[in-house]
């Protein structure tokens, strides 16, 4: 199945991009909800975790304590590396599913760190990137997640830089101060794009 990678920073627009996709009846596939999902009670990567990193990191719920191997992961390279041995591959294994699994001529992955683990890069036929200034990107998720400008900022720095995932772009999104009917039609634009390259016939008039 053809397959968009679509990334952007914290905060750059990417689940809201991704949504616009969702109405021309696409397939999205989120790799921040699978990585949820499979760290969620009874989750796939649990027993794993439970195993490598003992029973208090596990919630009373028996989900991951997530505040807490956050804390680990912060300031631990070698657990970080550990964790994600175990989580990286099964986010691989049940995108992949999905991507086989999803309907219509091509899937959209989200992939936030896609620019950042060059695997992805190769597993898509197309990377979009969603783009906009640091300083947007610092007001929405302050105001979003209730994060101070320091805690946006120690995010971003983590992340590729906006010039690295500019470059590695095949379509680049901008959304700035964009009003949401002009990113719908820039989606709308795009998808025709993807339709033509996913090999689709277009669609009829009548589509949203
Ligand atoms: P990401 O998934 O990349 O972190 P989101 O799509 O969640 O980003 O967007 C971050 C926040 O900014 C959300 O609260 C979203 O509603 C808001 N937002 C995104 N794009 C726009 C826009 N063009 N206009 C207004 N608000 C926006």
């Amino acid at each position: 199945m053809f397959a968009v990678g679509l990334t952007g920073g914290i905060g750059s627009g990417k689940t809201t991009v991704a949504d616009l996709f969702a109405t021309h009846g696409v397939a999205v596939v989120d790799t921040d909800i699978i990585a949820h999902r499979i760290t969620a009670a009874g989750g796939a990567a649990m027993p794993l975790i439970e195993q490598a990193f003992g029973r208090q990191f596990v919630a009373p719920d028996g989900a991951l304590d997530r505040a807490k191997m956050r804390s680990l992961v912060f300031s631990d390279d070698a657990a970080k590396a550990r964790l994600e041995a175990i989580t990286h591959p099964l986010i691989r294994s049940e995108t992949e599913r999905e991507r086989q699994a999803a309907p219509g001529p091509y899937v959209v992955l989200v992939v936030p760190l896609l620019v950042e683990s060059g695997a992805w890069k190769s597993r898509v036929n197309r990377v979009l990137v969603v783009d906009c200034r640091q300083q947007t990107q610092i007001a929405r998720v302050m105001r979003r997640n209730a994060f101070s400008r320091d805690q946006v900022l120690a995010i971003i720095a983590r992340q590729a830089t906006r010039e690295a995932r500019l470059a590695a772009a095949d379509d680049v999104i901008v959304n700035d101060d964009t009003p949401l009917d002009r990113l719908a039609h820039d989606v709308r634009q795009l998808h025709l794009r993807y339709l033509a390259l996913a090999g689709a016939a277009p669609p009829s008039q009548s589509e949203p």
